[in-house]
């Protein structure tokens, strides 16, 4: 089933190795990551790519790629046309199953992008059908009778109501979705799930006679995800969180011979100080600054009315004043109403950039003095922060969190660790666990 290209050695001797068999695209760069951790727990090498690569596929491509954009709150042109950029990429690398990775919480606006970059992809890849599945039950999130749960809470009562960029107003995935694409929205309910994989992809070809494209798909826990994955592994284009995806290479049976010892990868990562930088607001990130904080290590309160006056050369010149052992902290991570206010005096998208620009050159200076780990709170901010690095491919290591790798790539020239993480992600100890878990 698998594609496999000849490569000759040093030796002379020509050697098989199989080209990737998966392709994913994320919508951010923590879920980009999110997808990877999930997915490396099958053993399979996983590769990620920062934004569309240039030129075509490598030899060395990973069996298991995932193409990270930015493109959450792009508008939607803009959006659907990486993610085709990046869907042919893919195709070209040889991939024969293809995913569109969004955040758990169903991160979107009113438009998109969702529903229209999954219905682009459908088109190229001459596809009838596709699930709709963010549930992600380790991380709390969960799918029921169409709804989204974040914990015990609905998505539109939980914190995300107040998310800076993508306020999510409303729980029903099918209500939101359907304004998003041009044909029928469907579900697939708990009960459907629970009569197991047979049922469910029966009842997903009777959805698709009658002409429903995009089906919602419930899952509560990590059962219903092992079911759907068994009944939807052979469709050749899937749209959900991590989660979903996590048990289809196993589900894969001819990427069985290319696992790998992961944590090999992890005690190559030099040795070098380290820094946080947050820009994620929301309530488990505030926890885990705090909690850093508490720990003693030097913080940097960002304000982003501050940056657009001033630019950020006060938080530079602190940063340079700072001993390089000392992992600090910078962060904008503030309560709804503060950002609220920034958000009244400079436009949410401008206290976003500024916000963003400032951790970006943080994050250039810190490793121009020496800092090799990096710990990233912040979907966009991890964007920001992995351009203004230059990384444009990371390997995937071992999990810190449910969905939170140690990822390894260049910058500067040197092999840099760094980890990615979504707001909400990770218990109130995240920063300290991560740093704690590339020193063993
Ligand atoms: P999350 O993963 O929690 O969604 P993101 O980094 O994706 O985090 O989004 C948070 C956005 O909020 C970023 O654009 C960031 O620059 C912006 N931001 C951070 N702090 C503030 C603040 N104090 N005021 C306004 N916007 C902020």
């Amino acid at each position: 089933m698998r594609a496999t290209r000849t490569l000759t050695c040093r030796t002379g001797v020509k050697k098989k190795t199989m080209s990737t068999f998966f392709g994913a695209v994320a919508d951010d760069f923590t879920g980009a990551t999110d997808l990877g951790a999930l997915l490396a727990r099958s053993g399979v090498p996983v590769s990620l790519r920062v934004g569309v690569p240039n030129g075509k596929p490598e030899d060395d491509t990973a069996p298991l790629e995932v193409i990270a954009l930015k493109c959450r709150t792009a508008g939607v042109d803009e959006a659907v046309a990486e993610s085709r950029a990046a869907l042919a990429w893919l195709r070209k690398a040889g991939a024969q199953r293809f995913f569109w990775k969004y955040c758990s919480t169903f991160d979107s606006t009113a438009n998109g992008n969702i529903g229209p970059v999954a219905e682009a992809l459908m088109e190229d890849l001459s596809v009838r059908q596709t699930i709709y599945c963010p549930a992600f039950p380790e991380n709390g999130r969960a799918v029921f009778m169409g709804n989204l749960f974040v914990g015990d809470q609905p998505l539109a009562e939980s914190p995300m109501k107040d998310h800076p960029l993508t306020p999510m107003r409303d729980s029903n995935l099918m209500r939101l979705l359907a304004p998003q694409v041009t044909r029928p929205v469907g579900h697939a309910n708990r009960l459907v799930i629970e009569r197991g994989s047979v049922a469910l992809k029966a009842y997903l070809d009777t959805l698709s006679r009658e002409g429903v494209a995009h089906v919602v798909v419930d899952a509560v826990a990590n059962d219903d995800l092992h079911t759907i994955a068994e009944a939807c592994h052979d469709m050749i284009f899937l749209t959900g969180g991590s989660a979903i995806a996590m048990n289809l290479p196993d589900l894969w049976t001819d990427l069985a011979a290319s696992r790998e010892d992961r944590n090999a990868a992890d005690s190559q990562v030099e040795e070098g100080p380290a820094i946080v930088l947050s820009g994620s607001c929301s309530m488990m990130t505030a926890r885990q600054v705090a909690d850093y904080k508490v720990k003693g290590h030097q913080s940097f309160l960002l304000d982003p009315v501050t940056l657009a006056e001033n630019g950020p050369e006060v938080v530079i010149a602190w940063l340079n004043s700072q001993q390089a052992t000392e992992s600090p902290i910078i962060y904008a991570t503030a309560e709804p109403d503060a950002v609220r206010a920034a958000q009244d005096r400079l436009g949410a998208e401008h206290a976003g950039r500024v916000v963003e620009d400032a951790l970006a050159a943080c994050a250039v200076v810190a490793r121009d003095r020496g800092v090799r780990r990096f710990v990233v709170a912040g979907g966009e901010t991890s964007g920001a922060v992995t351009k203004a690095l230059g990384i444009d491919r990371l390997r995937i290591g071992n999990e810190i969190a449910p969905g939170v790798p140690w990822c390894y790539a260049t910058s500067g020239g040197h092999t840099v660790a760094i980890t990615l993480k979504s707001g909400n992600f990770g218990d109130a100890t995240f920063f300290t666990d991560a740093l704690e878990r590339l020193a063993r």
